[in-house]
C-alpha cells in the first residue's frame, strides 16, 4: 500500500513552504497540486481563453492539462514539452488559479490527474480539497491555517525578498478575496476535513511548523 498524506489549507499557511522539507525527511515525493491550477490558468492566460466560460475550459482540459514530473525528486510542472514551474508564480496567475478552480468541470480533470499521480509513489500532497475529495482515504490529513493577518504579513516579507514588495492592506485583501473565493465557491470548496488534524501556525516560524507537522505525521503513522 502506498502512504498518503494529504496537507490542506488557506493562501499563505505556508504548506508550500513546509511540504518539501517535511516530504524529504520522510523520504517520500511531494505533490503541489496548486502549480497544477496555476498552470492550467497560465495556458488559458496564453491563449486568450475566457476564464468564466466553463465549456471553453473543459474543451482546453482536453489538450492542455498540465503534466507533473519529478527531477531529483523535485517537482516540475510542464504543458507538453514546456516547463512552466518558473512562469507560475506571479499576481496574475495566482488570481487566474483561484477563478478557473471554481469550475467543476476543471476540477473533474485535475482530481482524476492528481489521483494518477499519487497512485505512483509515497506522497505528500498539497492543496485545497486533498484530504476531502481527492484522496479522502489518505493515511494522514493535516489542515494547515494561520490568521490572515500573519499570512499577509509572511506574504509581504516574500514579497520584499524577491525585490518586488507590495503595501500590506493590498497584501491582505488579496488574501481576503481568495480565501472568500476558495471557501465559497460551490465545487469542491477549501474546508478542513472531518478527520484532519487542524493545526494554526500563527504563532510558528517555518522550521517549528515543520517540526510540529513532521511530529505529528510521524504519531498518526505509529
Ligand atoms: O496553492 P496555490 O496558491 O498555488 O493554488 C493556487 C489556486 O489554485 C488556489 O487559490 C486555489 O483556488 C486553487 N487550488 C484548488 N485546489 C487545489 C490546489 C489549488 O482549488 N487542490
Amino acid at each position: 500500500m502506498l502512504l498518503t498524506i494529504a496537507l490542506d489549507g488557506p493562501v499563505g499557511a505556508g504548506k508550500s513552504s513546509v511540504a518539501d522539507g517535511v516530504a524529504q525527511k520522510l523520504g517520500i515525493l511531494h505533490l503541489d497540486t496548486g502549480a497544477m491550477y496555476r498552470a492550467f490558468a497560465w495556458k488559458a492566460l496564453q491563449k486568450g481563453v475566457a476564464l468564466e466560460d466553463e465549456a471553453a475550459l473543459e474543451a482546453l482540459t482536453a489538450t492542455d492539462l498540465p503534466e507533473v514530473r519529478y527531477e531529483n525528486g523535485e517537482q516540475r510542472t510542464y504543458l507538453g514539452d514546456e516547463d512552466v514551474t518558473g512562469l507560475i508564480r506571479t499576481g496574475e496567475v495566482s488570481a487566474a488559479a483561484s477563478a478557473i478552480s471554481k469550475w467543476a468541470a476543471v476540477r473533474r480533470r485535475m482530481v482524476a490527474a492528481q489521483r494518477e499521480i499519487a497512485a505512483q509513489a509515497d506522497m505528500l500532497i498539497d492543496g485545497r480539497d486533498i484530504g476531502t475529495v481527492v484522496l479522502p482515504d489518505a493515511d494522514v490529513k493535516i489542515y494547515l491555517t494561520a490568521s490572515a493577518s500573519e499570512r499577509a504579513r509572511r506574504r509581504c516579507l516574500e514579497l520584499e525578498g524577491r525585490g518586488t514588495p507590495k503595501p500590506y492592506d493590498d497584501v491582505l485583501r488579496e488574501i481576503n478575496e481568495r480565501d472568500a473565493q476558495d471557501m465559497n465557491r460551490a465545487s469542491a470548496p477549501l474546508r478542513c476535513a472531518d478527520d484532519a488534524v487542524r493545526l494554526d501556525t500563527s504563532s510558528l516560524d517555518f522550521d517549528a511548523s515543520r517540526k510540529v507537522l513532521l511530529a505529528i505525521i510521524r504519531e498518526k503513522l505509529q
